[in-house]
């Protein structure tokens, strides 16, 4: 696209180099109110960052029929999970929202209908990484929905769309986790299964070469990949942030733990080498 067209969208953003793209295992949702080795580091990332504009968050916790992205002013924090403390239900992550933002990403999305949304707001899988990201919540965050009806390829090729917004200061996250199998999580193991950390090594290895068509036909990764992802929703984030890098882009990989036997919060950062 050309420069002047790029000037046209999001014109409220100034032009900014290239922002950097975070893909973040969120974890359990106690995170959220926790200190511990990751969210240490989701605060050390937030203050290493360029100062972005906005944020597009592509949250695990948010399947629709259809793409939506979050434009009221004011989105709400929801509490979308059972049996934790009060005190969780009490985190209120007051980022204003960016009616502007969502707007333009409407606009710029060629590939399918983009529907404003002004019922949802968000979702843990998006306030309790960028609360720790963003304490101060000053900047506007958006959330854009994962349509449930979508193929990962389709995904993968959206994400492209939303590549011009990286040069208008807007920091775009995938939250979710690599190796997600709550039916599977045990409390006691501090470590993972075999075949967690199986998965988890593999994707790692295959994000590093850029083997991304391997990423996006997961179903076909063995028996290990599909323990790790019995539901695409928590891994679709990835494919967003994969489908959005450049080439001369370097991939850092943070928070590679795995936890609770079948989570992964293994997460990455890109950005120019
Ligand atoms: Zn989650």
């Amino acid at each position: 696209m050309e420069l002047n067209e790029l000037n046209k969208i999001a014109g409220l953003f100034k032009n900014t180099e290239p922002m950097p793209l975070l893909f973040i295992g969120h974890g359990n949702p106690m995170n959220a109110i926790t200190q511990n080795e990751f969210t240490v580091k989701w605060n050390k990332i937030g203050k290493s960052l360029p100062k972005p504009n906005a944020v597009i968050c592509i949250s695990a916790h948010w399947e629709t029929k259809g793409t939506f992205v979050t434009a009221m002013e004011k989105p709400r924090t929801i509490h979308d999970f059972y049996g934790f403390p009060l005190e969780l239900f009490e985190v209120e992550y007051k980022a204003p929202g960016s009616p502007y933002l969502a707007g333009e990403t409407k606009k710029l999305v060629a590939g399918t209908s983009v529907e404003l949304d002004k019922n949802w707001g968000l979702d843990h899988g998006c306030w309790s990484v960028v609360m720790h990201l963003f304490p101060e919540a000053d900047i506007p965050v958006v959330e854009l929905s994962l349509d449930y009806t979508k193929s990962p390829q389709w995904h993968y090729e959206l994400a492209k769309e939303l590549s011009l917004l990286r040069n208008k200061g807007i920091l775009i996250i995938g939250s979710g986790n690599i190796v997600h199998n709550l039916r599977m999580v045990n409390w006691k193991n501090k470590d993972g299964f075999d075949w967690a950390l199986e998965a988890n090594k593999k994707f790692k290895k295959l994000i590093l070469n850029d083997e991304y068509s391997e990423l996006i036909d997961y179903k076909n990764l063995g028996v290990e990949a599909q323990l790790a992802i019995p539901t695409p929703e928590h891994f679709l984030p990835l494919l967003y942030i994969l489908g959005l890098k450049e080439k001369n882009e370097n991939i850092s990989i943070f928070n590679d733990k795995t936890e609770l036997g079948s989570i992964s919060m293994t997460s990455l950062m890109i950005d120019r080498k």
